[in-house]
């Protein structure tokens, strides 16, 4: 249900080596809370996930010159979305939302993202109309990601929507209770339900910095999203198993058949064996690749192991 004004708001934000970012966010974060202060109570969650630079000391002394922020510094970089998870759970808001550093999700947009919580919805999707000052590899690479994604089985993930949404306490509850170990939050909120709704904004380029999403990490991304949310990678290597024992088999068929009919032998027929041999061999690798995927996640999440350790709060 929609709550009355003078609920609290958290905003969790993760930052990875972002000092350069660092007092234009303050400067974002000071004009976003005096716009919100008279109807909201709120709380900033500024979770620094292991940077090298001076990200941390930033906090700290933000920290130190108002109470409604808190800082949270993790042991090593355990990836954004641990980070993400990290600012989660310390966060006591009714609602609660989540920005990246780097002031590309303006958040001028909270306020309507507010609105729409009051209006009653659990989660509000920011759907990018645009992205601003992106790489055309990036932007192309991240409309064909949703729609991969979704077609391979995430098909609650909503489209164009990264983690800039807001939570309601009992939605946010419900993400918080699933133990994944390699956690994609955007599909796992698709996934839990509730009520939604959108927002739409233009995404602005980077305030200042580079990306903290290099290849590595958005290809590691990318088969989270798939290999956490789908097992029709495993369905399709089952169905590439069948079809070539019909393949072999037909095959079969016709040597014997040529043999009786014609007395022909397939021996010259090198081409076709070197062929055979190399095609089922590449399909068997893959095969037992798509598998050791998910036999290695089931692995990591049977461990059990935390996803992240707090150095300094
Ligand atoms: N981030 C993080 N840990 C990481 C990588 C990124 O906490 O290992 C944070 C980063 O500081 C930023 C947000 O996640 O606040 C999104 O990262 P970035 O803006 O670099 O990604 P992009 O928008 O380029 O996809
Ligand atoms: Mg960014």
């Amino acid at each position: 249900m929609a709550e009355a004004a003078g609920s609290a708001v958290s905003i969790v934000i993760p930052c990875y080596n972002e000092a350069k970012v660092f007092p234009h966010l303050r400067e974002a974060l000071a004009s976003l809370m005096e716009s919100l202060e008279s109807d909201w109570d709120l709380e900033i969650v500024l979770v620094d996930d292991g940077s090298h630079d001076d990200t941390w000391e930033h906090i700290c002394s933000y920290a130190a010159d108002d109470d409604r922020i808190r800082g949270i510094a993790l042991s090593r970089n355990f990836s954004h979305q641990n980070a993400l998870s990290c600012g989660y759970q310390f966060a006591t808001g009714d609602a609660i939302v989540c920005m990246d550093a780097d002031l590309q999700d303006p958040p001028e947009v909270i306020t309507e993202m507010l609105g729409k919580w009051r209006e009653g919805a659990d989660v509000v999707y920011a759907v990018r109309e645009s992205r601003e000052g992106e790489s055309v590899f990036k932007r192309w690479t991240a409309a064909a990601f949703y729609r991969i994604a979704r077609a391979l089985g995430a098909e609650h993930l909503k489209a164009d929507s990264g983690d800039f949404r807001l939570m309601s306490r009992r939605a946010l509850d419900a993400l918080l209770s699933m133990p994944e170990y390699h956690r994609f939050i955007r599909g796992m909120v698709g996934w839990i339900g509730f009520k939604t709704s959108t927002v739409r904004y233009r995404r602005k380029p980077r305030k200042a910095g580079e990306t903290k999403y290099t290849l590595r990490k958005m290809l590691r991304f990318a088969s989270d999203a798939i290999v956490s949310f789908s097992i029709l990678p495993l369905r399709l290597a089952y169905l590439a198993a069948v079809g070539s024992c019909l393949f072999v088999l037909a095959y079969l068929v016709y040597v014997v058949a040529m043999h009786w009919a014609f007395g022909a032998s397939l021996v010259p027929g090198w081409t076709s064996l070197l062929l055979v041999v190399t095609v089922f061999g590449g399909m068997n690798l893959l095969c037992v690749g798509i598998m050791g995927e998910y036999l290695g996640r089931t692995y990591e999440q049977t461990k059990g192991r935390p996803l992240y350790f707090v150095r300094d709060n």
